[in-house]
């Protein structure tokens, strides 16, 4: 920069007076507005000083844009809508399970207004916010009775500890498994004050290895479903109605955590089988644990169900209370359960179960009708393809299981040194439209699998502002 007179950026006064400046200051307020102006001017000082540009370059309707850019961009949600493309149905990165209209206007009427949350209508007393949903799960699962917690991690985390503190918990080293998240059963023992007793192998474990290690220091037997893998081959493992008979013949109890379990049998939705919570208390699990927002199709929670004596222990622990589920939840998971109600209706009615259900056919109609428009906006070095694909459900729900989909293969022409930038420069492309598509990388390919695309006309109309950097 030259030692002559230096040109001066505009004034703070002078710019919060400007034409261009006062439908921000009315649109953001004048604190966020005087708050970005001087931040810029600041930034913008520095670079005059040394050199990268000349004040004469700033003209107040340029700063005027510029802020109004960063104002727009610093107002936009950090929680945002994306379109979850990428073939797992119970993302839980992306939320996992989208809740029904049914429950979206009972989470509405819960925000908006004061509740029953744990007042009891009919005698004026003070209630138990579990008493809001027992009824219905007690029906739906023919359990004694329920109380419902923050996730199923802390389902577990409280069971384990209410039932087993200080005492030993058995378990198979084949199900010793770690959920992703950081959930590990040794440590979620560890942390409830339950110490691990392992028994059997990681492939083959048999009712004389529970046998051998009840003691006097046994306090329970756990089981737990093997949610995001499988033991297959030269494997054993003891029935729960086996195991339970074992544990209540030595006075314990025996807990089953579910992960997903489900409320129906899903294969009459010709879906893979998962355990149902009714059977599992029916071959005698004294506890079952589940997830909410796993194939439940509900909000998050953790619902923990079974014998009524252990209920109201786990009831009185005092880390229920900071474990407890707020009146969002508790509209949400009332209302989704009570479309289980109607099995026949469910497949409509609940989106999760919506879309698991979707026939591949009608998916791959659909990348047919989406691939003219895809391959439009990309152009030559793109090869788009409307393809079968393989979908899984999610959230830990039949791990090896895969979903017959369809989906849109875009495949970059280009040689196999430019293969791998050429498909993270598009997949962040589509991150940073103004609803983000996420897909997967595959097999040197981009893919939008499109069992979960429901708003269509949302994602065609965002579609041109697609930039992809070559
Ligand atoms: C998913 C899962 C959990 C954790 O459930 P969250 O609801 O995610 O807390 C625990 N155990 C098993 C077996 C699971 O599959």
């Amino acid at each position: 920069m030259s030692a002559s007179v230096a040109p001066r950026l505009p004034s703070i006064d002078g710019l919060l007076r400007h034409p261009a400046c006062l439908p921000l200051a009315e649109r953001y307020g004048r604190e966020s507005l005087l708050a970005s102006l001087r931040l810029l001017l600041d930034e913008l000082r520095s670079s005059v000083l040394n050199g990268q540009l000349s004040a004469i370059e700033i003209s107040p309707d340029v700063l005027a844009g510029r802020v109004g850019e960063r104002l727009a961009q610093q107002q936009r949600s950090n929680v945002r809508r994306v379109f979850n493309l990428t073939g797992t149905v119970l993302h839980t990165n992306l939320g996992r399970a989208l809740l029904p209209e049914e429950a979206i206007d009972a989470v509405q009427m819960a925000a908006r207004y004061p509740l029953n949350l744990e007042f009891d209508l009919a005698t004026g007393k003070r209630g138990d916010r579990d008493d809001l949903i027992e009824g219905l799960i007690r029906e739906l699962t023919g359990a004694e009775a329920v109380t419902v917690v923050n996730n199923n991690a802390a389902a577990v985390l409280l069971t384990l500890n209410s039932l087993g503190t200080r005492k030993e918990g058995i378990i198979s080293r084949g199900e010793l498994i770690e959920i992703g998240g950081a959930f590990r059963i040794p440590d979620i023992m560890a942390r409830a004050g339950v110490r691990l007793h392992e028994v059997g192998t990681t492939n083959r474990t048999h009712a004389r290895d529970y046998e051998a290690a009840i003691s006097p220091r046994s306090g329970l037997i756990m089981r737990v479903h093997a949610s995001n893998y499988s033991i297959e081959g030269f494997t054993a493992r003891v029935p729960t109605a086996e195991l339970a008979e074992l544990a209540h013949r030595h006075g314990l109890p025996l807990l089953e955590d579910l992960g997903s379990g489900s409320l129906l049998d899903l294969t009459r939705w010709g879906l893979p089988a998962e355990p149902t919570v009714r059977q599992a208390l029916l071959d005698g699990a004294d506890i079952v644990t589940f997830s909410g927002d796993k194939l439940l199709g509900g909000p998050q929670a953790g619902l923990i169900v079974g014998r009524k004596d252990l209920i109201t222990k786990i009831k009185k622990n005092p880390l229920k209370r900071a474990l407890r589920v707020d009146k969002l939840t508790l509209a949400a998971l009332e209302a989704v359960l009570g479309l289980y109600r109607d099995p026949d209706r469910l497949a409509e009615r609940l989106p999760s179960l919506r879309l698991l259900t979707r026939p591949q056919a009608e998916i791959l109609a659909q990348a047919c009708r989406l691939q003219p428009a895809m391959a439009g906006v990309l152009g030559e070095p793109w090869q788009v393809s409307a393809v079968q694909a393989l979908g899984m459900i999610g959230s830990g729900s039949q791990p090896v299981a895969r979903l017959p989909s369809a989906a849109l293969c875009l495949r970059p022409q280009v040689s196999k040194r430019l293969r791998g930038r050429c498909l993270l420069n598009l997949e962040a492309a589509l991150r940073g439209l103004p609803i983000p598509v996420l897909g997967r990388i595959d097999d040197d390919a981009l893919w939008l699998d499109l069992r979960q695309l429901d708003d269509e006309p949302a994602w065609l109309a965002q579609l041109p502002q697609l930039q992809v950097e070559s």
